[in-house]
């Protein structure tokens, strides 16, 4: 019998491979309890984790051969790691030794017990990655430093540190913060991330200038007419609350609700839901394209034939943000098919990009227009709208981080840089924003077809070709 202790996924897969060498069955190993999380200087049978990754080091020509496993094993692999089932490891090693002993499409058979078990492990791992993205709340430390520093503390309930700290530091990329764990801490000096031990709550600061602001969002947003309190425990845990600022809200709101939803009804007052309440666990386009036609957070859902998600590949590094779909839109459900989609393509082929490698895209999902007998006329989404589908085009963004965001016409130039954002006054200009280190507004296609002086039309399809040439400089 052989005993392996194991601290990470890493750790883990290295040891899996010498066993598979060997040709070590999984009844022949003993897999120690992970839930102690040896960190790389922790103490194992007398060496160090670090001293055992040199030794490792050392001994490069004596690594153990690799194993070619599907990749879907090893995404799961990554996040069940994770996961505080201290039988993870055995569970991973018994469905590794069986895919490369002839179970190649194991994962595929759902009715497996190991699959079913391992799934189950992913998806509890993937549901507390979600709640620590929705649930950290970053305090400012006023310690002597040249610059601002955020810290939050977070209790998830497995170890998903690693998997979740790269979200923060895509999010959060221009500030300077540490998250806080019992088992593990990340720290984002705006340049890299790294890693260090976990530190019990009391060690995290109480409040901070931003707690307030917190909690005039939460009041702003709390919809006293959609009050489920088990639901809200169930999204929100309990053990959540006390590093939630807006928590402390939360029995004033419910005591006042019925008097708010009078004055709401009183007021005509639409309910401040938005898309986010839509969005799927995992964040991925494939996820998010299939969640988006579910949404019901704004009223264009019931009018119009479908929502138009984002269409291009998943790595493009240029995005072109429009208002939302059109009419053909509505119907063939593809961003830019229209007239305006016409005019997209010829400009974007003058500017020198091929419209396969764009991302395209909207600010709204779903048509807004206005029946004229048998037309359907294009009306402008307004802020409301626009608020609410906003959750759905930041993780779009979010899912691509492309290199250059390109905004067209006004509705997505002020989504995106501010609703100062003045088209006619700030068109062309490169900005930073935490979507892309180049954001550039420019006429929207359909803005330009419906120009009615022909020479003015000329002139900013001109302007427009020019602003797409800036999108083609990554490409060079
Ligand atoms: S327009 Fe956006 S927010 Fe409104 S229902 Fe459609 S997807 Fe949801």
């Amino acid at each position: 019998m052989r005993f392996i202790h194991v601290a990470c996924f890493d750790d883990w897969r290295s040891e899996a491979r010498t066993l598979l060498s060997d040709e070590v069955a999984p009844s022949g190993v003993h897999w120690s309890p992970a839930d102690n999380q040896l960190g790389l200087f922790d103490q194992i049978d007398g060496r160090t984790t670090a001293e055992k990754k040199s030794d490792a080091n050392c001994n490069e020509g004596e690594k153990p051969p690799r194993v070619s496993v599907p990749s879907p094993f090893l995404e799961l692999a990554r996040h069940v790691a994770c996961h505080r089932d201290p039988t993870r490891w055995q569970l991973l090693y018994e469905a590794l030794w069986r895919i490369v002993h002839g179970e190649r499409r194991l994962l595929e058979i759902s009715t497996d017990d190991d699959v079913h078990r391992l799934q189950l492990m992913k998806k509890a791992v993937t549901r507390d990655i979600h709640k620590m993205k929705a649930f950290v709340r970053f305090r400012r430390i006023e310690a002597d430093r040249p610059f601002e520093t955020y810290l939050a503390w977070h209790r998830p309930d497995h170890l998903i540190m690693r998997l979740a700290a790269p979200f923060f530091s895509r999010r959060f990329k221009g500030m300077s913060w540490t998250i806080l764990t019992p088992h593990e801490s990340a720290h984002w000096d705006q340049q890299q991330l790294t890693f260090g031990p976990g530190l019990p709550a009391n060690e995290a600061p109480q409040s901070d200038a931003l707690e307030p602001l917190w909690k005039t969002y939460y009041a702003s947003i709390f919809n006293p007419a959609r009050i489920k309190l088990d639901m809200m425990k169930r999204e929100m845990p309990v053990r959540h609350w006390p590093t939630l600022p807006e928590t402390t809200l939360i029995e004033d709101l419910i005591r006042d609700a019925p008097a708010r939803v009078n004055q709401m009804i009183e007021n005509h007052e639409g309910f401040a839901e938005t898309g986010a309440h839509y969005l799927p666990i995992e964040q991925d386009l494939k996820s998010l394209r299939q969640s988006v036609n579910k949404c019901r957070a704004c009223h264009l859902c019931n009018d119009a034939t479908q929502a138009v998600f984002g269409v291009g590949p998943p790595n493009a590094r240029l995005v072109l943000v429009g208002e939302q779909p059109g009419d053909r839109e509505d119907i063939e459900g593809k961003p830019f098919v229209g007239p305006a989609g016409e005019l997209l393509n010829t400009s974007l082929r003058d500017a020198g990009i091929k419209r396969r490698d764009v991302y395209l895209t909207n600010v709204v999902k779903h048509f807004k227009f206005e029946r004229r007998g048998k037309r359907r006329l294009h009306k402008k989404p307004d802020s409301r709208e626009i608020y609410a589908c906003r959750p759905w085009l930041e993780s779009e963004l979010m899912a691509l981080q492309p290199k250059i965001v390109i905004c067209l016409g006004a509705t997505a130039a002020q989504a995106l840089l501010g609703r100062d954002f003045r088209l006619s006054q700030q068109r062309g200009g490169i900005q930073v924003t935490q979507w892309s280190e180049r954001t550039i507004a420019t006429w929207h296609p359909a803005a330009i077809l419906r120009m009615p002086d022909k020479n003015r039309e000329r002139e900013m399809i001109e302007q427009f070709v020019q602003d797409l040439k800036q999108g083609n400089e990554i490409f060079e």
